[in-house]
């Protein structure tokens, strides 16, 4: 294999749904993971995760989890038996072991320990059964590879299902292991897992893997990472609300983030800051069509870039007034900051005004109750719900006529780039 650099691609989970994905995936892998060395990084097929939580679930409250358990099992033995229809391919008894370890898993799910802490156990045993399969399918297709355990290498702390990183080690760890390894062929490992001292899984919160593939790529000084995904590349908007969405040919890490930030659902927002820190382009491309440009995510800048439109439903406005109509002091901010942070209500907007301040966040109907009960000997307290919250990056007239267009506008925030409004 030639020395021009690590490349580390990211395959979510539409892109390993199916075995004619698996086949694609294949062929991605041959064609253009080229002569690179290369690191591949798996979700769970489908929507598997999901489907694992909710066994989950039903473990930890001693339910029947049997039935939920048998359709992801029988989903995965279809996709097996298509990829590998002899009955002794080792991946079969490769899959049914971590099936078996899944089963038990979920029989001895104990409702006295920590349900997040359960959760990780459990639902992570889509990536590593995906990345079993991807393992032996590369294999067969005589793509020589070796399957890592994630967990051995991303070395976290204990928040369950929202690890922290302990990035010395981690750094450490597989710079010490898998350079040799990539030289002499591919490495298929998991995304969204982790492990702690003690040797029990963490995960690294929802939608990880890219986090994941991010980590590996910097800490071995990979040359670039790409995520293979079910659109044309990065877009300026969600095509479920918005028909006429533009592609970014190119883009910078800044916009990116500051998108993910927003609330965009592209890329976890986690994942930028490691690649830029190292400079190392991220490409987004479709694996429908791998041959399209796609979009590079680089330390780039461009004056104009089509405006960005981000949609965060269910919202709330909460607007707290001091009783005595004396003005909001920071004193007043501070009580009002530390219960939301104590309550874990996420702000995504705030404005201040002479006797009111405002926040837009999140609705969580147990927390807000939860929030009026702590502050609302302090402060009058206000709120609406069913909102949404529209940003707009890099907006001009248009784009802004576009999203106020028939709404009743609650609330509107600019900076020279960026217009948010809150809406009914
Ligand atoms: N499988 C995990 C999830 O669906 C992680 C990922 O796909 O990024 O959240
Ligand atoms: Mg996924």
């Amino acid at each position: 294999m030639s020395t021009d650099g690590i490349k580390v691609y990211k395959f979510g989970g539409a892109s390993v749904k199916s075995a004619e994905a698996f086949r694609n995936a294949a062929r991605i892998v041959k064609t253009h993971g080229g002569e690179r060395q290369l690191l591949l990084v798996v979700s769970a097929m489908g929507k598997t995760t999901n489907a694992l939580e909710q066994a989950m679930d039903l473990a930890y409250r001693q339910q029947d989890f049997e039935p939920e358990y048998q359709r992801i099992k029988a989903y995965h033995e279809e996709v097996l038996a298509e990829l590998f229809p002899a009955p002794d391919n080792p991946a079969r008894q490769r899959v049914a072991q971590l099936f078996e370890v899944l089963h038990s898993t979920l029989q001895h799910t104990s409702p006295h320990a920590s349900y997040d802490m359960a959760y990780d156990q459990a639902v992570s045993y889509g990536e590593l059964i995906s990345s079993a399969l991807l393992h032996h399918f590369l294999q067969d297709q005589g793509l020589a590879n070796a399957w890592v355990d994630s967990r051995e290498y991303i070395k976290t702390d204990s928040t369950w299902r929202e690890a922290r990183l302990d990035w010395p080690l981690t750094e450490r760890l597989i710079k010490r292991d898998l350079p040799p390894l990539l030289r002499q062929q591919l490495v298929v490992t998991q995304g969204f897992l982790g492990g702690t001292g003690e040797g029990l899984t963490t995960t690294l919160g929802r939608e990880g893997s890219d986090f994941s593939a991010a980590i590996f790529a910097y800490c071995l000084d990979a040359a670039e990472m790409c995520i293979w995904k079910d659109v044309e590349g990065l877009l300026n908007a969600d095509p479920k609300h918005f028909p006429d969405t533009v592609c970014y040919p190119e883009i910078s890490f800044q916009e990116t983030v500051e998108m993910a930030y927003y609330g965009a659902s592209v890329i976890h927002p986690k994942t930028i800051k490691p690649l830029a820190n190292k400079q190392i382009p991220l490409y987004v491309k479709s694996f429908l069509n791998p041959e399209g440009r796609g979009t590079k995510i680089c330390d780039c800048r461009f004056d104009k870039i089509a405006p960005a439109y981000i949609i965060k439903e269910n919202q709330c406005l909460i607007s707290f007034s001091v009783k005595d109509f004396t003005f909001v002091s920071e004193k007043n901010l501070g009580t009002i900051f530390k219960a939301l942070a104590d309550l874990r209500i996420k702000m995504n907007l705030m404005q201040n005004s002479a006797i009111s301040f405002s926040i837009c966040a999140d609705f969580h109907q147990e927390r807000l109750q939860r929030l009026i009960q702590t502050l609302s000997d302090q402060f009058i307290i206000h709120y609406n719900t069913g909102l949404t919250l529209y940003t707009v990056k890099n907006y001009d007239a248009a784009s802004l006529a576009r999203v106020m267009d028939g709404k009743e506008v609650l609330l509107e925030q600019r900076t020279r780039n960026t217009c948010q409004i809150v809406t009914r």
